[in-house]
């Protein structure tokens, strides 16, 4: 008889964003009168950029025709887009990175998940607390997370708490890994590590032989030239470091799906490249990303795509700036926002009380931090994804209370 992966029956139930679905839907239910607004959403809110709309219109058009019809891609992505973001996202930012060492893939999510497949199992994973939960979750899934944990977590797995008073970048861990993910700007702190704090990482991976999967999703967040967009910006990096990217949260790619992972030809364990296995990888469980979809994210670094680009992201940074300050008048104390579209709360009470009582009172939802990991408990975190109008109603509501 066959066997399932048992791995399947250790994954905790990660009832956060189905509790909060329920809830908002009993309190609608029981008051139907009421406009509730949501500052819980993960996912972006304006449309596509124009460019990118018109790219892949004219890709469509091309493989409606004989003489221009496309089948199967590249597994890695197409060379214009992977030169693209060669030379937009790291040369123009002093950083090289040939495209042959660029993956294109459907999703940050996706490849964070299937990373996991160049390692062994036997490999000990740290991440930081509060965590986006898909890098414990694939883990857990291929054999690493050891048994659950009462409570929450999984004994196998380092948990590396990121909290007000090591201003969200966690300590070196006192087991030592093998793999460690971070993620920065941090989903769902909003916080961002400096060239120092991130060069402690690079510098501690290559003395212990660890890998770093820096997650950097969030990167065109960033406002402050000094801080670093990509852990390639400390140059040994390129001998510890893959990176993960994603035009989802840039360039409102969240349904269009477009990524890319970064593994440099001279990441190496025992001679073997880190780089080649990926393309076996690839080869072996991916197709490539659809040409039309591969052109609209290639638009995203034309000029008009550029600027149409940064005046979304304009407009996400400015209704965290409005939620930061609204909250801070109350006399909350609010953490990220400024390099990421997520406002971090500390709420001074239990956070699904806060949840609650924002709900029932205010009318405006969010997300408990205590579904992030055990050192989110007591936070709570909002996001700058819903519209200017909507985002105000939503602070006079929780000024009201
Ligand atoms: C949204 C997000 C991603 C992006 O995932 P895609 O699959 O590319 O849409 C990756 N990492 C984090 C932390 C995120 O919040």
């Amino acid at each position: 008889m066959f066997k399932i992966n048992r791995n399947f029956a250790k994954l905790q139930s990660n009832y956060l964003f189905a509790t909060i679905a329920e809830k908002t839907k009993a309190y609608k239910a029981a008051n139907p009168a009421k406009d509730v607004i949501s500052l819980g959403i993960g996912d972006v809110t304006l449309p596509l950029p124009p460019a990118v709309v018109a790219a892949m219109k004219s890709a469509a058009d091309e493989m409606g025709r004989k003489e221009s019809f496309r089948g199967y891609g590249p597994y890695e992505g197409f060379e214009f887009l992977r030169q693209a973001i060669s030379s937009y996202d790291y040369k123009a930012r002093g950083v090289e990175i040939a495209a042959d060492e660029i993956f294109v893939s459907d999703g940050a999510k996706s490849d964070c998940g299937g990373i996991t497949d160049l390692f062994d199992a036997d490999n000990i994973i740290a991440v930081q607390d509060p965590v986006y939960p898909v890098y414990v979750d694939s883990n857990v899934l291929s054999g690493r997370g050891g048994q659950p944990v009462k409570g929450g977590g999984y004994d196998n797995i380092i948990y590396m708490p990121c909290t007000p008073d090591n201003n969200f970048a966690p300590e070196l861990p006192s087991k030592t890994p093998d793999v460690i993910y971070l993620c920065y700007p941090n989903n769902p702190t909003g916080s961002v590590l400096d060239y120092d704090g991130l060069k402690m990482w690079v510098d501690y991976a290559i003395k212990v032989g660890a890998v770093i999967l820096y997650d950097g999703a969030y990167e065109a967040f960033v406002t402050d030239e000094k801080l670093p967009r990509s852990i390639y910006e400390i140059p040994d990096a390129k001998f510890c470091a893959i990176e993960m990217r994603s035009f989802s949260k840039t360039a409102g790619f969240t349904g269009t799906r477009c990524a890319y992972t970064v593994i440099p030809k001279s990441l190496k364990v025992g001679g073997v490249s880190l780089n080649a296995m990926w393309m076996r990888r690839q080869a072996t469980k991916f197709n490539g990303v659809s040409y039309v979809i591969q052109k609209g994210a290639e638009a995203v670094f034309s000029e008009s795509g550029r600027k149409e680009v940064s005046a979304n992201i304009a407009y996400y940074h400015n209704n965290a700036a409005t939620i930061r300050k609204g909250l801070t008048d109350m006399g909350f104390t609010v953490f990220g926002g400024v390099h990421a579209p997520y406002i971090w709360i500390n709420t001074g009470a239990d956070s699904w009380e806060f949840f609650d009582r924002l709900l029932n009172e205010a009318q405006v939802v969010g997300t408990p931090g205590s579904g992030f990991g055990p050192s989110g408990q007591g936070f709570f975190r909002l996001t700058a994804f819903n519209s200017y109008e909507k985002t105000l109603e939503a602070l006079d509501r929780i000024k009201k209370l």
